[in-house]
């Protein structure tokens, strides 16, 4: 079977939710496509003097419900299909937290760490810029994501307001909190991901066992997964990068790592455990898989040999249709993405609000607001799953197109 692209993915999870939907076909129809994609090319100017094309694309999915939302990708395989799907993923996923916002999604093709600092800044200006039609606080409000930070979002947000001439706080999320940052934004998609999980144990009878997980991925969601997993009882014994991974049955301490990464060492060569391939840590022997990489990752050829029984999807799209289908034949829950990291957007839209008004939260009120929303997110999906008996991500999609559609309605359909 040919490799679906990932917004074939986004399609075929739309099919497998409309049984279950009670909407008229055009809406779907609607929300197949995006409805606008952005394509720049960038003329990037390197330290040594030549000059290298850079592409890259900001895609419009939906906004019935509010400004498009989502992160911006620098990667060199991010491509068109990519971040449009990406950008539909972000309708769906701010819908499921009840967020004003519709989907959006940026990419650069470009492999950052091949750049110096200087012609990274460069770069960042240059796509802010090649975007600003597309941006603004009630247009399109982008934030970080693979391999973009709080420097990077600093650079965007400067450069959009000293072209628009006026301060705009929230025109950016995922800014430092020294530049209307909000506190908690660091770690809150991985955060967020404890108290879905969380609920998840609960509803299943396991929290408060002891249960082991591996972590497939170690940027900022997943060695922030690592670090906070522990809060709910979970030891983390399998951790990998894009180099390789690291396993120990007793199970990897964070801080270790951590230093271990800093002071120059790799994933696969901590000497505290044993070496493993980014594809083994996909088997390892644990209860909890927690996919924190890049999307298409479990896929039709290895969802037979995944042991874990509970799938956290902490990145985006990281388990094809026919993964899922086999998962679930062998007993897995798969929690799935548009839920499982919303806690990301969900803590962006904080920082916008707060942007916004000037009023800013303390961490605690950040960490009890994002416990209650998605809590309250999860309860109502799983209650439409055991209503439909149907996977978790169709009980998402079931909630989250209801919604967006209902806007749509209200709205009509114009011009
Ligand atoms: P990041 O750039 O901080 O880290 C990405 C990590 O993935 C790095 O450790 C990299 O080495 C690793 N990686 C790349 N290819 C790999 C491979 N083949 N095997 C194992 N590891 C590999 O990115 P991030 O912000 O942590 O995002 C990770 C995922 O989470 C992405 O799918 C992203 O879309 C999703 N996500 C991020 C956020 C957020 O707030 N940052 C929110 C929602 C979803």
């Amino acid at each position: 079977m040919a490799k679906m692209n990932p917004f074939e993915m986004f399609l075929k999870q739309v099919d497998e939710a409309m049984p279950y939907l009670n909407v008229e076909q055009e809406y779907i129809d609607i929300l197949k496509e995006p409805k606008e994609v952005l394509e720049v090319a960038i003329p990037l100017k390197l330290d040594d003097g030549t000059v290298q094309i850079v592409k890259g694309w900001r895609a419009h999915h939906n906004n019935a419900l509010g400004p498009y939302k989502g992160g911006v990708r620098y990667h060199p395989n991010v491509s068109r299909e990519e971040v449009t799907a990406l950008s539909a993923w972000m309708s769906i996923k701010c819908a499921t937290a009840m967020l004003p916002y519709g989907g959006g999604k940026g990419g650069v093709r470009v492999s950052p760490h091949d750049l110096t600092k200087n012609e990274l800044e460069r770069l960042s200006r240059a796509y802010a810029m090649s975007i600003i039609r597309f941006t603004g606080t009630d247009i399109d409000v982008p934030a970080p994501d693979v391999y973009t930070d709080p420097q990077i979002m600093s650079w965007f947000i400067d450069t959009y307001e000293k072209i628009k001439g006026r301060n705009e706080p929230s025109c950016y999320t995922g800014k430092p909190v020294g530049l209307g940052g909000s506190l908690g934004r660091g770690d809150a998609t991985s955060r967020g991901g404890m108290y879905v999980l969380r609920e998840a144990l609960r509803e299943i009878g396991l929290l408060g066992k002891p249960l082991t997980a591996a972590i497939q991925g170690f940027g900022n969601v997943g060695s922030n997964a690592h670090k906070l997993f522990g809060e709910i009882g979970i030891t983390v014994v399998a951790a990998s990068d894009s180099k390789g991974g690291t396993y120990n049955p007793k199970g990897l301490d964070y801080a270790a790592l951590i230093a271990h990464k800093k002071s120059g060492g790799t994933v696969a060569d901590y000497p505290e455990g044993e070496r493993i391939t980014t594809d083994e840590i996909l088997e390892s022997q644990v209860d909890i898989l927690i996919p924190a990489a890049l999307e298409g990752v479990l896929t039709e050829a290895n969802a037979g040999k995944v042991k874990a029984k509970t799938i956290l999807e902490l990145a985006n799209g990281p388990t094809t249709p026919a993964a899922e289908q086999i998962l679930h034949d062998n007993g897995a829950m798969v929690i799935p993405d548009v839920l499982a990291n919303s806690g990301g957007v969900t803590v962006s839209c904080f920082e916008w609000i707060q942007g916004r008004s000037g009023d800013y939260w303390s961490e605690k009120t950040v960490h009890d607001k994002l416990d209650e929303r998605l809590s309250m997110a999860f309860h109502e999906i799983w209650e439409i799953r055991k209503q439909h008996k149907i996977r978790m991500r169709q009980a998402a999609y079931v909630r989250a197109i209801s919604r967006i559609v209902l806007a749509m309605r209200f709205r009509g359909i114009w011009p």
